[in-house]
């Protein structure tokens, strides 16, 4: 289904809680242990079925961590077992994977986003506030080992935090057959202290000139590589030059609410509408229509922290 600036919508991201075992410094705001309220496995799987109705065909599990939640396999289940969804994915920070890899796999899931920002085991320790790293990186290993295809990895640089382990991170694309994709800090507070933290693609690539643009499937990130890579690298250049105009996504929150824009504080309930799947739908398709043209990162900070609306 288009919205009233012409874009196709077809792209459900449901974040299925609030709660997250780590507290990165740029995402929660500092409440990530804050509990909204959360839906059953059968909440999420009406409203994505009526989402499916209006012609949603990818949807992405994310969170808080979606991995905190124990039922999280059940979710995966009833996803899947809608016939329009053609690809079924999740982003996680990784550290209950190596428990849970093969059991996601099993529920149906096809791939993973894993969020890792440091190789170095004190620096993640400074951006997460846990000493995690170890279990992230066999959770890598387990994604891979149970073909939940592809493992993609999500890094957010900050200047003088971890920018220097940008080499480590690249590297990791190199030997494995794995994206590693970089995500332009988007701000997170209105003041703009953090702005001076951000790392662009473009000094990315100005940092590791032999990286070249490889061809890649039409998506939010630009991919590179270099001779002798098995993966790429990804830029997800989401505050520098924005990409508004080809968005394709809508966000469901834990809640039931659905945020058709990640830089706007709109918000619309769904829950009063879940017992009636017409009026869920035409609910749902007038959200659509009224999709936000953009975000404002570029004078404004996000409302809230990626935790509540997973990113
Ligand atoms: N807990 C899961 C994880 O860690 O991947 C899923 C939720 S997390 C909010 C999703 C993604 O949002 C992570 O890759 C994280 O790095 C990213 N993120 C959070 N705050 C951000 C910010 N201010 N700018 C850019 N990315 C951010």
């Amino acid at each position: 289904m288009k919205d009233k600036f012409g874009r196709e919508i077809s792209y459900l991201r449901i974040s299925v809680t609030q709660r997250c075992n780590l507290n990165c410094v740029y995402c929660g705001k500092g409440d990530c242990a804050k509990k909204a309220a959360e839906l059953p496995p059968e909440g999420y799987y009406k409203i994505a079925k009526a989402f499916a109705r209006c012609g949603i065909q990818k949807i992405r599990v994310t969170g808080g961590e979606p991995l905190v939640r124990q039922d999280v396999c059940e979710i995966i289940r009833l996803l899947r077992s809608i016939p329009q969804i053609e690809t079924l994915a999740l982003t996680t920070n990784g550290v209950y994977l190596g428990q849970t890899a093969q059991a996601l796999k099993d529920a149906g899931l096809d791939s993973v986003n894993i969020s890792l920002d440091s190789t170095d085991g004190s620096t993640y320790r400074r951006l997460t506030g846990a000493d995690v790293l170890e279990k992230v990186l066999a959770g890598i290993d387990e994604a891979e080992r149970v073909g939940l295809s592809p493992v993609k990895i999500n890094a957010v640089l900050m200047k003088g935090v971890n920018s220097d382990g940008a080499g480590q991170l690249i590297a990791l694309a190199k030997e494995r057959d794995i994206d590693v994709r970089f995500i332009e800090l988007m701000p997170f507070s209105d003041e703009g202290e953090d702005r001076s933290l951000i790392v662009t693609g473009e000094e990315i690539l100005a940092q590791f000139p032999f990286l070249r643009p490889v061809p890649g499937e039409n998506s939010t990130a630009k991919y590179y590589a270099a001779d002798g890579f098995r993966g790429r690298v990804g830029l997800i250049n989401s505050v520098s030059h924005k990409f508004c105009a080809d968005c394709n996504r809508v966000r469901l929150l834990c809640d039931g609410k659905v945020k058709p824009c990640l830089g706007q504080d709109a918000a619309y309930d769904l829950m009063p509408f879940l017992n009636s799947e017409e009026q869920l739908e035409e609910t749902i398709k007038t959200i659509i229509r009224n999709k936000p043209a953009g975000h404002s990162f570029e004078t404004k900070g996000a409302a809230h922290g990626l935790n509540r609306t997973g990113g």
